[in-house]
């Protein structure tokens, strides 16, 4: 069973991204579980065509702990396996309350299993939480979702920091599995993100331009994968989701300064 984590500055894409890889490897028959931690719960809303399921976190306030498998896991889009673990109410905190709620109930009904599982977790450190997946050892195989936009390479550089740091735990099976480039138009981006990856010890592992198919295919409440199959963005994240599970190089990360990080930014910048 492949563990893959996704973590990213909010916004960046990580939820598209995460519901289309995980579209592109249930359509070759996988058995893959997506697992959603963000105060907006939607990161599997894409796959759900556009229905926005209910927290692990709010079952559990208004249940307690009896809570059907049923409750928990809605099957979505060629049969991906669909949670949200939620977040508490707006400027309450969570300190990863919803992610280990989630595991230990996912734990509990038998339902942490499949070909692969992967967790949409927000970047900012502010949640509390973020750490937990990587913490717990669920998280094996963490990819960085970056643009070339420099508050997005802060996130990714922060995250390559906790990565290191969490890896140092002779328990820990962490490891950065490479960049995942989630393009925003800027001019030489690819390039910049290919040497940011590099630079920190990494790969870029793959490059997603930006499309306006992403927007269509969200309007109308789907993945890329199911909207447009057809489609050259389509081809891009089937792509990306085999260059993912082709992946078999890991390493602890090298984060950068904030001095060698902006200048690497400017540097492109001024290009
Ligand atoms: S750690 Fe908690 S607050 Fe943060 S995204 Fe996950 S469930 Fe939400």
């Amino acid at each position: 069973m492949r563990q893959i984590a996704l973590y990213g500055k909010g916004g960046i894409g990580k939820s598209t991204t995460s519901a289309n890889l995980s579209a592109a490897w249930a359509e070759e028959g996988r058995d893959v579980l997506q697992i959603g931690c963000d105060p907006k719960h939607d990161s599997t809303r894409m796959l759900m065509n556009g229905t926005v399921i209910p927290t692990v976190l709010d079952l559990l306030r208004d249940n307690g702990s009896a809570i059907p498998v049923a409750d928990v896991i809605y099957t979505g889009y060629a049969g991906v396996r669909c949670v949200e673990a939620g977040g508490p109410d707006p400027g309450v905190g969570c300190a990863g309350r919803g992610i280990i709620a989630t595991f230990q109930l996912l734990e509990k009904l038998g339902a942490l299993r499949g070909d692969i599982i992967v967790y949409d977790v927000l970047g900012d450190v502010v949640c509390g939480g973020f750490a937990m997946p990587m913490r717990e050892s669920y998280a094996e195989e963490v990819y960085l979702v970056t643009s070339g936009e420099l508050m997005s390479l802060y996130a990714a550089n922060n995250i390559a920091k906790a990565v290191s740091r969490l890896s140092a735990n002779r328990r820990s099976r962490v490891r950065l599995g490479g960049v995942i480039g989630n393009g925003k138009n800027i001019d030489c981006e690819e390039e910049l993100v290919a040497e940011f990856a590099e630079a920190i010890g990494s790969r870029l592992i793959t490059f997603i331009p930006r499309s306006p198919t992403v927007q269509q295919a969200e309007l109308n409440k789907k993945t890329v994968i199911e909207y447009a199959p057809a489609s050259s963005q389509a081809e891009v994240y089937r792509l990306s989701a085999g260059a993912i599970l082709g992946n078999t190089e890991y390493s602890i990360p090298t984060p950068l300064t904030i001095d060698e990080l902006e200048s690497l930014a400017y540097r492109y910048l001024k290009e």
